[in-house]
């Protein structure tokens, strides 16, 4: 079962300052274990190694039709630690310590690469089908646009691979498809982050029903105002905690990580077995294609264009809108999304739009993510007949496309001089996006952005916009494509 990457396999040395990095993917499964976890057991048997920086969990392409839940890759720096340690998390009893820095070179070719192994062999999925484990472990890593391919885009393996080359080695597993996630994991720069704490339970748990207080979850985005995504009021749901018999007990996302040690322990509930605290591309945004020439399948796009029709909604309660761009396209905001719905059958034709959203071959569509109303155009209601100019007496229609006519003196009016009122629109010139349950892990929740300027680079614990906030693991969506047919 197991294929060893030929064709080199160097004496492992970590230059000076510079850590190893030790990416993995592909070992968990729809049913259970998961990659998080299996990067606490490479933490907890790595020990002789010190961890240079967080953990990293990354999110790559959601529109990958293989992916297994949420396309979650992890990435470890390895080496000898410099500067101030700082504690990362805890497994078994013991603080997790991370390093600032990489000093002296580490000795990576003591048993790491077979430690690895075990730990991988050990815990991934290997009877599920769609599981292809796969690790790297490189001296340096690779150059920072295999990460932006891999999360905007597809990566073949031999791609991962030549990256792979010359940096160190690989292991894979079956068909061995996680080494393009796991070499990408590696070749993250971020230019924007989160972190998220994860917490476990212990084995003994597994399987059974997770006890989250919600009242304490709700109270997290006020207490922790860095933290995002915990808790969906509009469906009552809490989304720090899944919905898998995984070993996760629950994970909280935020800006600030230092913050969140102490957002875990204010849930209470179930004790964690363990807890580690990952810096993720997690509701950065780093998906988006903007401005793309031409709307390719399998990529999420952020595009602007005119509403050409009102919405309808079809079998099954998603809303479909034809959308004028370079191509005329339409744009779905299926029924996972609730409430989000109601903000886009409020959309009238005219409306200048940005849109974000995957898109798809089968029916050719845009999977809305979010939007931005930037210009509402007048919706109109006829109110009345216009009044005649020299009598003032209200006029009579002459039939359907006919001239006003007034039954006093004859005056005649134009059509177009009916009396129009506006019609209350319902909706704003601003940002709108999904419920917290229905969010894509990779999508910025309009908390994390400044209003106005959601591009805005988001740092440290600058103030923020509080909105309501909502749930995520809206990669769970189907990504089979909905045949659905419409009438305009
Ligand atoms: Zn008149």
């Amino acid at each position: 079962m197991r294929c060893v990457g030929r064709g080199l396999n160097p004496p492992l040395r970590s230059r000076g300052g510079m850590p190893l990095y030790l990416g993995v993917d592909d070992t968990d499964s729809l049913r259970g274990m998961c990659t998080t976890f299996l990067a606490t057991e490479l933490v907890r048997t790595l020990s002789a190694w010190d961890l240079i920086g967080y953990p990293r969990l990354l999110r790559l392409n959601p529109n990958i039709p293989w992916k297994t839940r949420g396309n979650g890759a992890i990435c470890l720096r390895l080496g000898r630690g410099r500067g101030r340690a700082f504690p990362v998390g805890a497994i078994g009893g013991r603080t997790v310590l991370a390093y600032p820095r990489c000093g002296a070179r580490a000795s990576p070719s003591d048993g790491l690469v077979e430690a690895v192994e075990g730990v991988v062999e050990t815990w991934s999925e290997f009877e599920d089908p769609t599981t292809n484990p796969a690790f790297v472990l490189l001296e340096t890593p690779p150059t920072p646009a295999l990460y932006w391919r891999a999360v905007r885009g597809i990566v073949a393996k031999e791609e991962a691979l030549a990256a792979v080359r010359g940096r160190g080695i690989w292991r894979e597993y079956k068909n061995g498809r996680g080494v393009i996630g796991a070499t990408a994991a590696t070749a993250w720069r971020p230019r924007d982050r989160t972190y998220e704490i994860l917490a476990y339970r212990h084995p003994s748990r597994w399987g059974t029903r997770r006890t989250i207080p919600s009242d304490a979850v709700q109270a997290l985005d006020t207490s922790f105002p860095s933290t995002f995504n915990n808790y969906d009021s509009e469906n009552g749901r809490v989304a720090v905690a899944p919905r898998t018999p995984c070993p996760v007990l629950c994970g909280i996302r935020g800006d600030d990580p230092r913050e969140l040690p102490a957002a875990l322990a204010s849930l209470g509930g179930e004790r964690p077995d363990r807890w580690l605290v990952f810096e993720t591309n997690q509701g950065t945004d780093d998906h988006i294609t903007r401005n793309p020439r031409e709307a390719v399948p399998g990529t999420t796009v952020e595009i602007a264009g005119i509403v050409a029709s009102h919405p309808t909604t079809i079998r099954g309660g998603h809303v479909v809108f034809p959308l004028r761009w370079r191509e005329p396209i339409d744009v779905v905001a299926y029924e996972p999304s609730k409430q989000f719905r109601a903000i886009v059958r409020a959309l009238a034709p005219g409306d200048r739009l940005r849109v974000v959203g995957a898109v798809r071959e089968t029916p050719r569509s845009v999977n809305l993510e979010k939007l931005e109303v930037i210009g509402l155009a007048p919706l109109l209601s006829k109110a009345g007949n216009p009044a005649c100019f020299h009598c003032g007496k209200r006029m009579k229609s002459s039939g359907r496309a006919g001239p006003f006519r007034c039954r006093r003196c004859g005056t005649r009016r134009p059509r177009s001089d009916a009396v129009v009122v506006p019609l209350p629109r319902g909706i704003s010139t601003r940002w709108y996006e999904p419920p917290v349950g229905s969010r894509r892990h990779l999508s910025m929740p309009l908390k994390r952005s400044s209003p106005g300027s959601r591009n805005e680079r988001v740092v440290g614990r600058t103030p923020r916009r509080a909105s309501p906030s909502f749930s995520r693991g809206a990669d769970t969506v189907p990504t089979t494509a909905l045949a659905f047919s419409r009438a305009l």
